[in-house]
This record gives structure tokens, sequence and C-alpha cells, in this order.
């Protein structure tokens, strides 16, 4: 009897911890770092990216608020800038690329790549880093961060696209088909996410503009070792700012 009572209490505690950790999850994406109505400035001084994303210290979240719709876009313009990669998209691509954040609807502009990553996971860099820049009708900008890999697997979209890159600054135009799903990884519903700034023009601690929305996915995508090669040849300067501080922001973990 005693010792039924005992796991009777034991049950009713375990029951309540279980509940209080569920309800500590929130199915919501976090108001507060949400840029749709904050047009880039300059008054995020203590927001600034990137960061380095640590899985111990995030506040875990479970939430459909991102929704991403991206679909084949025309190659017309891939753009050797010396610094780097970057694909712009046409005004059509605009605006049948886009990601919403609680139905609110930033259109894709352009995508660039980093070489190593900016953004460290628990302290390590990664290769590279594909940064996917948003706009929204009001000004506000969201970005997402796909870090690469150096795997066995090749990436054959990505293969083609530093093979397309011109060799010296200038801008090609190839107008052939290109699937942005093809660079992003597996389960883009597992990301880190907060406010921060843009990483440009200032790579020091000189703060850039912002705030905005920050999502850099969990997952990854590889390139071999050889086309990282082929990458750094074209690109020789390294294009990463330095970790800023985290100061009293909220990094938050979708799974
Ligand atoms: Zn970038």
């Amino acid at each position: 009897m005693k010792l039924k009572k005992i796991s009777l209490l034991v049950l009713f505690v375990l029951t309540i911890i279980s509940c209080e950790k569920e309800k500590s999850v929130s199915v919501d994406f976090p108001e507060g770092i949400i840029s749709y109505n904050y047009a880039l400035g300059t008054e995020n001084i203590q927001g600034q990216t990137p960061i380095n994303l640590e899985n111990a210290i995030t506040e875990k979240i479970s939430t459909k608020d991102l929704e991403i719709h991206y679909n084949s876009i025309i190659l017309s313009s891939v753009q050797n800038t010396v610094e780097n990669l970057k694909i712009n998209l046409s005004d059509e691509d605009k605006v049948l690329n886009y990601i919403t954040i609680k139905g609110l609807r930033y259109e894709l502009q352009q995508f660039h790549f980093h070489h190593h990553s900016e953004h460290t996971v628990n302290g390590q860099y990664s290769e590279m880093e594909i940064h996917f820049v948003h706009k929204s009708s009001t000004g506000a900008y969201a970005v997402l961060g796909v870090l690469v890999k150096e795997g066995q697997t090749i990436n054959s979209s990505l293969k083609t696209l530093i093979s397309d890159s011109p060799d010296a600054i200038g801008i090609s135009s190839y107008n052939t088909s290109f699937d942005l799903n093809a660079i992003l990884p597996l389960q883009t519903n597992k990301y880190f996410t907060y406010s921060g700034s843009l990483t440009t023009p200032n790579m020091d601690t000189t703060p850039n503009q912002g705030p905005l929305t920050w999502i850099v996915f969990k997952n990854n995508i590889t390139l071999t070792a050889a086309q990282v090669e082929e990458y750094k040849l074209k690109y020789e300067e390294d294009n990463f700012r330095v970790i800023q501080p985290l100061n009293n922001r909220t990094v938050y973990e979708n799974n």
C-alpha cells in the first residue's frame, strides 16, 4: 500500500514536470524578432550579426510560422562582385520566390556566398555560408542562412553555380532555369532564429544596419574539397565578418 502511494506520487510529479516542459515550448514565431515593421536603420548597435549559435543557451520553440515558397528562377544575373558570388533575381522572380513569417511576406532579392561561414555553431565555422536576402513591402529584411560543409556528396546545383560564376568582376546571363530548393538543406523547419543586422559593409565591430530577422538552418549542404577550392580560386579573399557579442538577445531554436 505504501509503495503504491509512493508510485502514484512519483507519477503525479513526473506528469507535472512533463506538462511544464511542454507548456514552455511556444508554437508561435517570437514577435520580438520579427523585423517586418522596421525598415533598416542604425538603432540596433547592440544587436549585430554574425553570432555564435550555441545549442545550450537557445530557447526552444516549435512553430510552423515560417513558410518558404521557393521555385525555379531564371539565371539572368550571376555576378562576380570581386568579394563574392551573388545571384540577382529579376523582378518577376522576386514576386514568385518569397518567405512568410506569421503570414508577413518577404520577397527574395538576391543570394550570395561567404567564405568561410559568418555564423558559428557551438564555436565551429563551416566552409561556406549562403545568404538568401528577402525584403518586405515595408522595407524590412529577413535573411535565410545555409551553412555549407565539406563532404563526400556533391551538390550538383551548387557546383553549376560556382562553375557559372564569371572568373573576374562582371555579370553573366545564362537565362537557364535554376531550382532554388536544390540548395536548401533537408528539414528546413529546423533552424536558429534571432534579431540581427547586415554583415556588410563593416567587417569589424563597427555597427551595421538592422534590425533584421535571421534564420540559420541547423542542417547543412555539402561540397567536395575540390569544389571549395574552385570557389576560392575565383574569390581569393575571405569575406566574413567577425563574431559579434550576443548582448541580451535571445536565440531561438526551432525543431
Ligand atoms: Zn551575406
